[in-house]
């Protein structure tokens, strides 16, 4: 399989789910892989303190290295703080510290407190990218919304579990005021179904719901609970360079392949 389409123009990914566990992080490593294996330039902005984007993508993020946070309180340019991952040549990491958990807190005084991640990100020209890729918390502070300032699309993984549209309703309203107020192209453009458990009933009676509601938004890939895809993390590998044969990879490689062939469609709210 050959190199995919590139982009006619770069496009800026926000992975947003205010609940935690759901598969965020998971997801924006594993298709920022698939792309770059692909031939896309793809760079992962890790906007998340625990650091877990960094530390699945094998780039180092300990406390005292320039991260996210200087970029966006200090005004340090994204250039001096992107790493290559390592093995993986068209793929590229903005790493988190835990001192950007203040970020949210330093963030409400300074001047364009919302759009300091969009400044950032076109002041860099170090890299023609085709994918950026941004990882938020489990939360809708500061830090999400710079993320959906920056971004045109939002991806929201949904768990296929009880509960899984507990906080939509409240994350799309968020994306709504986001787009009103302070960011007029932002759209959901992409629903991923995550951890889906096949011998439950409830796994595809969730999925059904999502679908009916949220329509061609959702891709068509599913992406199966598999133990492979938590382990990968460990290894400061992908699932899909960790073991590229296993559903949890072929899964995440499909659903990257559906993103960079389909147009992205307007969510169906
Ligand atoms: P979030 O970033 O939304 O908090 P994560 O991506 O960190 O969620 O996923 C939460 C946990 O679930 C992690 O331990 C991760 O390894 C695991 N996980 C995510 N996706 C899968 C999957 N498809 N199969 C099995 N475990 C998964
Ligand atoms: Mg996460």
């Amino acid at each position: 399989e050959g190199d995919w389409p590139r982009p006619s123009k770069q496009r800026v990914i926000t992975i947003a789910n205010q609940k935690g566990g759901v598969g965020k992080t998971t997801t924006a490593v594993n298709l920022a892989a698939g792309l770059s294996m692909h031939g896309l330039r793809v760079l992962v902005v890790d906007l998340d303190p625990q650091g877990n984007a960094s530390t699945a993508l094998s780039v180092e993020h300990r406390g005292d290295i320039p991260s996210v946070y200087q970029v966006l309180v200090e005004d340090l340019p994204l250039k001096e703080i992107i790493s290559p991952v390592p093995d993986m040549p068209n793929l590229y990491c903005a790493p988190a510290t835990i001192g950007l958990a203040g970020a949210e807190i330093e963030l409400v005084s300074l001047v364009a407190r919302e759009a300091r991640l969009k400044r950032a990100l076109e002041a860099f020209d170090a890299i023609e990218l085709d994918y950026i890729l941004i990882d938020c918390p489990p939360s809708l502070g500061l830090l999400t919304v710079n993320a959906m300032v920056a971004a045109e699309e939002v991806l929201i993984p949904i768990q296929c579990e009880y509960y899984a549209l507990e906080g939509v309703s409240q994350l799309l309203q968020n994306v709504e005021l986001v787009r009103v107020h302070l960011n007029q192209v932002l759209r959901v453009s992409t629903i991923l179904l995550t951890m889906y458990d096949g011998r439950t009933r409830l796994a595809s009676q969730v999925a059904d719901e999502v679908r009916s509601h949220f329509g061609e938004t959702v891709l068509s890939t599913v992406i199966p609970r598999s133990v492979r895809v938590s382990e990968a993390p460990s290894y400061g590998q992908s699932v899909l360079t960790y073991d590229a044969g296993s559903s949890g990879a072929m899964a995440y490689m499909d659903a990257a392949r559906e993103i960079a062939f389909r147009g992205a469609a307007v969510a169906g709210s």
